[in-house]
């Protein structure tokens, strides 16, 4: 069994309210603030309130979150006025970046992409 909340998780403390965050839009199931280090004008995670270190994980445990997640940071793309222009990036695992080990999707907007296509 995956507890809901690991304490020493720093997205599950910012979901706790315990460290603070510039929250942009919210469900019951998920939130979503702006990252802390952007890479583009618009950087805003999108967080199950739910603690799983992966989306992999967060799929196999409530396709529920899983679409919830997706669905918010649809709408933080609209609310953020990229939503004919952003990527959702999923980091999974240390080897491809992924720094917090709490279930996460990168919406990154606002710039011209200069890398292009990646896949
Ligand atoms: P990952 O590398 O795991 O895909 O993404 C983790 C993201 O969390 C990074 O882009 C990093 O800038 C962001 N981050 C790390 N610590 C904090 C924090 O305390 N607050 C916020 N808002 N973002 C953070
Ligand atoms: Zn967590």
């Amino acid at each position: 069994m995956t507890s809901q909340t690991s304490s020493d998780c720093l997205f599950c403390k910012i979901v706790a309210g315990e460290i603070p965050s510039d929250r942009v839009a919210e469900t019951e199931r998920s939130i979503a603030f702006r990252d802390i280090s952007p890479t583009a004008p618009v950087h805003v995670l999108v967080v199950p309130r739910r603690h799983e270190p992966t989306v992999g994980a967060l799929a196999a445990a409530s396709a529920d979150d899983l679409a919830d997640v997706f669905r918010l940071a649809a709408q933080v793309a609209e609310l953020e006025g990229v939503a004919g222009a952003h990527r959702m990036i999923v980091n999974t695992g240390p080897g491809a970046g992924q720094t917090v080990f709490h279930a996460h999707v990168h919406v990154l907007g606002g710039a011209t992409f200069t890398e292009g296509r990646m896949v």
